[in-house]
């Protein structure tokens, strides 16, 4: 039976307003055909129209293979789980977001040589723009600790650079759920061009999320013409049941959810999973005090990288868990967006 092609990925999730940006059937396509175009609510990749499956009927499939989008979405709120607890950097983060917990495991992992590379979003401090970028050195990854809300690039991009390109083997991804989803699926499917990813990947690290804003959208059309905030004013954004902006100067302000509507990404609005299901360990604010960060540990290899890093004197755990609060939101995202 052939293979899937880009172009049932095109009707079934692409023209279907699926698409999450994750990036993955981009990283994963061997002929590099696969992208995003620049520009505002660019909703799904296009194809520059050569496919080895569809073109030269070469078995191929791997975009299909790794899409989270083209079976059904999840409707568990917490998933499985071996340890629920908030914990957070025993070192200075400067730009944390929550407790620092997710880059004082990632910076102990490289430390400790558990992992050579980190495939992660980091973010230009003038325009806000988030990149996928592949980080091997810890001092790297605490310069660039905290939460990017805005998308602009497919979030996956640089792990074909982490495998393919500088051949790392021990590589750790950071993503929110729709990432996580496809590395599972990149972990799981047997089609052969998938193993050298699925090989390489040694830690999964998920992000709570309950959706992500267009970068063009959020930070030109929404925060510089009607808020007047330059993006380089801007220290830090947090999303609390609203937009809260902390400027370059230690003042806030704070923009109500409402207001953002327009500017949250298409593939969004169907996607049902808050806590990243299927990561090694997923970490979010809400659930911890201020502060701290939550952590899911949700199998051994979670745990692993976890209690190297206690043991290492670089994470603490504190108390304080609110297991219910998550469980609450991420109910409510199943409820928001199982109905589309
Ligand atoms: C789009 C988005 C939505 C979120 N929504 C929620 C929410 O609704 N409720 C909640 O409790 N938590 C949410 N989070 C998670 C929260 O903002 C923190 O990331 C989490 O609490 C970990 O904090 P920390 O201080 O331990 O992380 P830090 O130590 O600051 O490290 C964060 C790490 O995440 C990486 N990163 C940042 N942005 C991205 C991104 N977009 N994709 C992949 N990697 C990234 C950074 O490079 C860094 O390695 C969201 C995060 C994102 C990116
Ligand atoms: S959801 Fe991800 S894998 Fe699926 S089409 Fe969109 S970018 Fe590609
Ligand atoms: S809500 Fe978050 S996890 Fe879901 S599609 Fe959007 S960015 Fe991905």
């Amino acid at each position: 039976m052939a293979e899937k092609s880009y172009l049932d990925l095109k009707s079934g999730v692409w023209d279907a307003k699926k698409c999450s940006g994750c990036g993955a059937c981009v990283a994963v396509c061997p002929a590099d055909a696969l992208s995003f175009a620049e520009g505002e609510m660019v909703a799904c990749p296009k194809s520059n129209g050569y496919c080895k499956q569809a073109t030269d009927n070469v078995p191929c499939g791997a975009c299909y293979a790794v899409c989270p989008r083209t079976g059904s979405q999840p409707d568990e709120t917490l998933g499985t789980y071996l340890d629920l607890l908030s914990a957070k950097a025993a070192f200075e983060i400067p730009h944390r977001q929550s407790g620092g917990a997710v880059t004082a495991i990632l910076a102990n992992a490289l430390d400790e040589g558990l992992i050579d590379a980190v495939v992660t979003v980091t973010e230009d401090p003038w325009t806000l723009k988030p990149s996928s970028a592949v980080i091997t050195k810890s001092e790297v990854l605490v310069r660039q600790a905290g939460s990017r809300y805005s998308w602009w690039v497919p979030l996956l991009a640089a792990l074909k650079e982490a495998v393919v390109t500088r051949k790392y083997t021990n590589i750790a991804v950071v993503g929110v759920p729709c990432v996580v989803q496809a590395i599972a699926r990149i972990r799981s499917d047997k089609n052969d061009l998938l193993y050298p990813y699925a090989n390489a990947i040694r830690l999964v690290v998920g992000l709570f999320c309950t959706e992500t804003f267009d970068h063009a959208a959020l930070v030109y059309g929404k925060l510089e013409k009607k808020y007047k905030l330059a993006p380089h004013e801007i220290k830090k954004l947090d999303i609390k049941g609203k937009l809260d902006i902390t400027k370059q100067d230690n003042t806030h302000l704070t923009v109500p959810l409402a207001e953002l509507d327009d500017t949250i990404r298409p593939g969004c609005r169907i996607c049902t999973d808050f806590s990243s299901l299927y990561a090694d360990i997923s970490a979010g604010a809400v659930g911890s005090p201020a502060g701290a960060t939550t952590l899911i540990v949700r199998n051994g290899t979670g745990k692993g990288f976890v209690e190297s890093a206690i043991r290492n004197g670089k994470l603490t755990v504190v108390a304080g868990t609110d297991t219910a609060l998550i469980e609450k939101l991420a109910a409510a995202k199943i409820r928001k967006n199982s109905s589309k």
